[in-house]
C-alpha cells in the first residue's frame, strides 16, 4: 500500500503528522461516523403503503414517532404502527425523534386507489332503513364497538400478520361504494367471506376479546379482537360466538361461526380492521404475510 497517495485523499490534518497511528484512528471514526449517519436516514418500513394498508417499524426505545405531525404509539421495545384510510392523502410525513437528539424525516407515497361500486339487494328491509325504536339500541351498540376499537394496549400480535378468518369465497371488498337494496350508502369497510352457515371462524391474529355479543341489530354475532397498539379485528354477521370478553386468544382459535344474522343478505362473516378509529384493508394485511 502506498500511504502518501492514499493521505492525499484525505484531509491534511490526517497525514500531517505522517503517523499510520493517526490514520488508523482517522479511519475508525470515519467508518463509525458513516455507520452513525446510515442508521440516522434509514428507519426500515414494513407493509404497504396505500389507502387501507398498515405500515410498521422499529426505533431506539425512548424515540418519538410524529405521522402528520401527531405522535403515534412506541412501544417498550421501541415498535410502532400505524394505519392509512380509504381516503388517506398522496402523501404523509413521518419524523422520528431519537432519545440522542438525531431526526429522521421521510415523505411516504401512498398508493391512491380505485374501489368499485357494489349492489347489494335482498336485505332486510329493517336493517337498510332502521325504525326510530332502534336508535337508543343502536346508539348503546356502536358506543361498545367504539370502546372496544379504543384500547391501546402494548401487546404486538400484529406482527406476526393476520390470517384469513374463514374458509370460502370472497364476497365483498374493502371501500366499495355500496348501494343497498337501491339506496346509496357510505363505503363499505369489510372483507366479506361467504360459506355456509356454520363454517367455524378463526381469530385472525392473537389477543384479546373486547366484544362478544350474540345478535346486534345490524352485525348480529359479533368480536372484536384486540391485537395490541390499537389493532383490532372485528368479526360480524356471525350464528355463533364461541369466546367471551376479557378472553386471551390466539392466532386460529376459533371464535364462532358463520351465519346471516344483522344487515346480511346470506351467511358470511364481515371482517374488519382498525388501527384505532382508522379503517384497514384486511385483503392488503393477508397478502403481505
Ligand atoms: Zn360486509
Amino acid at each position: 500500500m502506498k500511504w502518501p497517495s492514499l493521505c492525499q485523499n484525505f484531509a491534511v490534518f490526517l497525514c500531517s503528522g505522517a503517523s499510520m497511528k493517526i490514520f488508523v484512528t482517522g479511519m475508525v471514526l470515519l467508518l463509525a461516523f458513516a455507520g452513525f449517519t446510515q442508521s440516522v436516514t434509514a428507519t426500515e418500513l414494513k407493509g404497504t403503503a396505500a389507502q387501507g394498508g398498515m405500515l410498521w417499524g422499529r426505533v431506539a426505545v425512548g424515540s418519538r414517532v410524529l405521522l402528520d405531525g401527531k405522535p403515534i404509539k412506541v412501544g417498550p421495545n421501541g415498535n410502532f404502527v400505524f394505519g392509512f384510510s380509504r381516503d388517506a392523502a398522496a402523501r404523509a410525513n413521518l419524523v422520528i425523534n431519537r432519545p440522542d437528539g438525531s431526526l429522521e424525516e421521510q415523505t411516504l407515497n401512498i398508493t391512491q386507489r380505485k374501489f368499485d361500486i357494489e349492489h347489494v339487494e335482498g336485505l332486510p328491509p329493517k336493517t337498510v332503513t332502521p325504525p326510530p325504536e332502534w336508535a337508543a339500541r343502536r346508539k348503546r351498540e356502536t358506543g361498545r364497538v367504539r370502546g372496544a376499537r379504543a384500547v391501546n394496549t402494548d401487546e404486538t400480535f400484529w406482527l406476526a400478520g393476520l390470517q384469513k378468518p374463514a374458509e370460502g369465497r370472497f364476497s365483498g371488498f374493502y371501500g366499495s361504494q355500496r348501494i343497498l337494496n337501491g339506496k346509496p350508502r357510505s363505503p363499505h369497510y369489510g372483507l366479506d367471506i361467504a360459506g355456509p352457515v356454520g363454517t367455524p371462524i378463526y381469530a385472525p391474529a392473537g389477543g384479546t376479546v373486547r366484544l362478544a355479543a350474540p345478535d346486534f341489530l345490524l352485525e348480529g354475532g359479533i368480536v372484536i379482537i384486540d391485537h395490541g397498539f390499537g389493532i383490532t379485528s372485528t368479526l360480524f354477521h356471525m350464528n355463533s360466538v364461541d369466546v367471551k370478553e376479557g378472553e386471551n386468544i390466539r392466532q386460529g382459535t376459533k371464535i364462532g361461526t358463520i351465519g346471516a344474522k344483522g344487515r346480511a343478505s346470506g351467511p358470511h362473516v364481515d371482517w374488519r380492521v382498525n388501527w384505532g378509529g382508522v379503517r384497514l384493508d384486511p385483503m392488503l394485511l393477508i397478502r403481505q404475510k
